[in-house]
């Protein structure tokens, strides 16, 4: 503010100089010789209009002087100011790594403690104690800052790549040759026909798949509902089933069909820090639905696709446990069966060209190798043992992993597992032993095939309104109910052109 004294010898000033500047010097001299010698009307008249006339020009003058000032910060260029901050005062920044966090255990569902495993895809022990203290400290291949040290056994068998496992079987022409070549029939593509179409109307109309199948169309007339409450889990395994005969949002009869499921479940995806959770509860769903992602995108090569595959293996790679395994929630220590729908999914995503670190296989198959008996023929749920499921995946994923045919673990495995048999009810387990069997191929593979495809066949729903469905009473799949065991049933029924054999350098056109 200026002081008042200040201001009125301002204003005085400004009054004199402004009537000396802006009046012509001889009308100046004719105002001041009427003020002080005119008669008294005309000295008022004056003098009056002299010093109105030079306050106007001095209100004029001090408006512009006072104006009001900016603050003086706006003034800065942005970047000027920011420098100014101290660290304490700067906003976090968004991480520029995904980083592993510890888990978030959903409200209202089990925890570690008390996990009843998921009834869907359940494994075989339900509750074996977490690792001991022994196993947790076991060596890991991954050394932070080192990268990861891959083991002299590791380099030996990654010589002996693998070849094989592709979709290039699943095209029209090359499934009748594979089915035929394979141990299928025309009765197990009719199968596989009818378990589609029982699919297809069980769809819902937002484009996804639920467990409780009775909603919609069906209105109950179909017995056993699941229970399981996650959309993604029953969706990716319906998608799979289609997929698994060729039948993609691009080609064959459900083309819709499959474009409104894949639709349905991208729109389920939520994005994070790790990458994109279509969990729904569990990481079951997590894997099924990066397997199916995956699949669809190797097929068809959609580029709408890739990114929401790639997301998919992200959160998948970002919650592992630094022990190597998954469990039903991220960051848990581990199960071989949780960890076996994981690790095939990376191994989809590798043949669809997508970007997964190596050391994610490494400790994967770190955490088999400490469920493994029988040096490694047979496998555990968390800990050494000889369980059929866990034995089951835990030997599909080392085949994958390129342990050769002729590898006595391997054998001594599949041998205990063909002699057990298919399961009359366990279609969980048949699903994973009757991939491993038919990579194997041999005496092995004919015998089980004949027992487990022709006892599909037979159990599948003839007539109705269920017509192409399953449903078996066993406890593994039971909470995923009819859509889950028709799911499977379907792709054990696939599984002669599904994959391409893992072993004999054979391609679809060798059949
Ligand atoms: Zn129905």
């Amino acid at each position: 503010m200026v002081p008042p004294v200040t201001l009125i010898l301002l204003l005085t000033l400004v009054t004199v100089v402004s009537v000396h500047i802006t009046i012509e010097p001889e009308t100046r001299r004719q105002w001041l010789y009427r003020c002080l010698f005119g008669r008294r009307s005309q000295q008022v008249v004056f003098c009056g209009l002299m010093t109105l006339y030079g306050h106007l020009i001095a209100i004029v003058v001090l408006s512009i002087y006072m104006r009001p000032v900016q603050p003086r910060q706006q003034q800065f260029p942005a970047a000027t100011v920011i420098a100014q901050w101290t660290p304490e005062e700067q906003e976090p920044l968004p991480p520029t790594e995904l980083h592993f966090t510890p888990p978030e255990i959903p409200e209202g569902l089990p925890t570690e403690a008390d996990a009843v495993p998921v009834p869907t895809l359940a494994p075989d022990a339900p509750n074996v104690p977490a690792p001991t203290a022994g196993q947790a400290s076991a060596p890991l291949l991954l050394d932070e800052g080192k990268g990861v040290q891959p083991s002299p056994q590791m380099l030996l068998t990654n010589t002996e790549l693998k070849i094989g496992g592709g979709y290039e079987g699943r095209t029209t022409d090359a499934r009748d040759r594979l089915a035929a070549a394979r141990g299928g029939s025309p009765a197990s593509e009719r199968a596989v026909e009818l378990g589609l179409n029982w699919l297809a109307a069980h769809q819902h109309k937002n484009g996804g798949w639920q467990f409780d199948h009775q909603h919609g169309k069906c209105a109950g007339k179909c017995s056993h509902p699941g229970t399981h409450q996650s959309t993604t889990a029953a969706t990716s395994l319906a998608l799979l089933a289609f997929m698994g005969a060729g039948q993609t949002h691009r080609e064959g009869n459900y083309q819709l069909v499959v474009e409104r499921g894949l639709d349905y479940l991208v729109s389920r995806v939520v994005p994070n820090s790790r990458g994109g959770d279509f969990q729904e509860g569990t990481m079951y769903a997590q894997g099924l639905a990066a397997l199916a992602l995956c699949e669809a995108y190797a097929i068809t090569q959609d580029n709408q696709l890739h990114y929401p595959a790639q997301l998919a293996l992200d959160y998948i790679i970002n919650v592992q446990h630094p022990l190597g395994g998954w469990r039903y929630f991220p960051g848990q220590t581990g199960d071989t069966t949780v960890l076996g729908s994981q690790l095939l999914a990376l191994h989809s995503g590798q043949l669809a060209g997508l970007q997964i670190p190596t050391k994610s296989f490494v400790l994967a198959h770190e955490f088999l190798d400490r469920v493994q008996d029988e040096g490694g023929a047979t496998y555990g749920y968390q800990s050494p043992g000889d369980q059929p499921t866990p034995s089951a995946i835990g030997l599909l994923c080392r085949m994958h992993r390129s342990w050769k045919r002729t590898d006595p673990r391997l054998i001594a495995g599949l041998e205990k597992l063909a002699a057990r048999g298919p399961d009359e009810q366990d279609l969980y387990f048949n699903y994973y032993a009757t991939q491993a069997l038919h990579h194997f191929d041999g005496p092995l593979w004919e015998k089980w095939n004949l027992a487990q495809r022709d006892r599909l066949i037979a159990t599948q729903v003839q007539e109705g309104h269920a017509a192409g469905s399953w449903y078996t009473p066993d406890h593994h799949t039971v909470a995923g109910g009819r859509l889950c065991d028709t799911a499977l049933a379907v792709m054990i029924l696939e599984v002669y052109y599904r994959h391409m054999p893992l072993y004999g350098h054979r391609g679809a056109g060798d059949f």
